[in-house]
């Protein structure tokens, strides 16, 4: 970055920390619900938003910058489409209740930085890749303390893409396959739920945790209902034998661990061909996705969504 943009984005931030009544007219601060702001060097884009729904998207950047060398251990390929598929759910609620998501994207190609993992596997110590997965997650922190501040709770929502030969969506509550291959009757026993990313939900809704994660009108429900199959969920409860995502780094820091309270969520990773291809089919994904997600919210939290005026 050369001195002469350091120095304007230094005034221009110590220009915005005025108080407003006497400060030097401005252009608006861009956090008003549905404008952008990027980190450094634009590699993390932060949609402000106004519903208590955080999108993120770790792993649908493209930028293959020089200055960061590419990582050699561990997954690289990216998840093809899932930042446009991230945008069209955001689109798909601002059409339904004119308000914004808040939207967390990783413009870094995964060869480049994975921030759905911890900052050593996710960077490998190159320095520029651990200042953007810094950036990263303090967006979302920022997101999600902003949407419990100004609902009382966050939904945060991460979006993948998988290549697994079943084309059924695998919805990631922070739980494996062998726990969720248990009964009902096992898996609310074990209280498996309290590790699980609805843990805020079920201490504040209470009810049987299976019902809560796979039984009527759970998100996996909703979507299949929907036509989207979903894993788990009444029409198909357990991964049994078959490949499962079960949630990364992000949903289990930010959702399911002990502090994170007021804030649930999930991973969704998606399949490919018919549901993110093409736009017509993101699009389908966004209305189901936005159904699935204001029933499910609106019959479990002390909320309404707005509807477009
Ligand atoms: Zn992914």
């Amino acid at each position: 970055m050369s001195l002469l943009r350091r120095l304007l984005i230094l005034s221009a931030s110590l220009l915005w920390a005025l108080p407003s009544h006497g400060a030097p007219a401005l252009p608006a601060l861009a956090t008003a619900p549905g404008q952008a702001t990027f980190g450094t060097d634009r590699y993390v884009e932060q949609i402000h938003g106004d519903l208590p729904i955080v999108l993120t998207a770790p792993h649908g950047g493209r930028l293959k910058p020089a200055a960061i060398a590419n990582r050699t251990e561990g997954v690289t390929d990216m998840d093809a489409n899932t930042q446009e598929l991230a945008r069209a759910v955001a689109a798909e609620f601002l059409q339904r209740t004119g308000h914004h998501p808040h939207l967390i994207a990783s413009h870094l190609h995964r060869v480049k930085l994975d921030p759905n993992r911890d900052i050593k596997e996710a960077a490998q110590g190159q320095p520029l890749a651990e200042r953007t997965w810094m950036e990263y997650h303090a967006a979302i922190r920022g997101a999600l303390a902003a949407a419990v501040a100004r609902h009382g709770f966050a939904f945060l929502v991460d979006l993948h893409g998988h290549g697994h030969p079943i084309a059924r969506i695998e919805l990631g509550y922070a739980l494996d396959a062998a726990q969720l291959n248990q009964t009902n009757a096992a898996f609310d026993a074990a209280e498996l739920i309290t590790l699980s990313t609805l843990r805020d939900l079920h201490a504040r809704v209470g009810g049987k945790p299976s019902d809560l994660l796979r039984g009527p009108g759970s998100l996996g429900d909703l979507f299949a209902r929907g036509g989207i199959r979903a894993v788990p969920s009444p029409q198909e409860p357990q991964p049994d034998g078959n490949p499962f995502f079960s949630g990364g780094y992000t949903v289990r820091v930010h959702a399911a661990a002990p502090d994170t309270p007021k804030v649930d969520g999930l991973q969704i990773e998606t399949y490919r061909t018919g549901l993110r291809d093409t736009a017509e089919n993101r699009a389908r994904f966004a209305r189901v996705t936005v159904d699935a997600l204001t029933r499910f919210i609106a019959a479990r939290y002390a909320y309404t969504f707005p509807a477009k005026p």
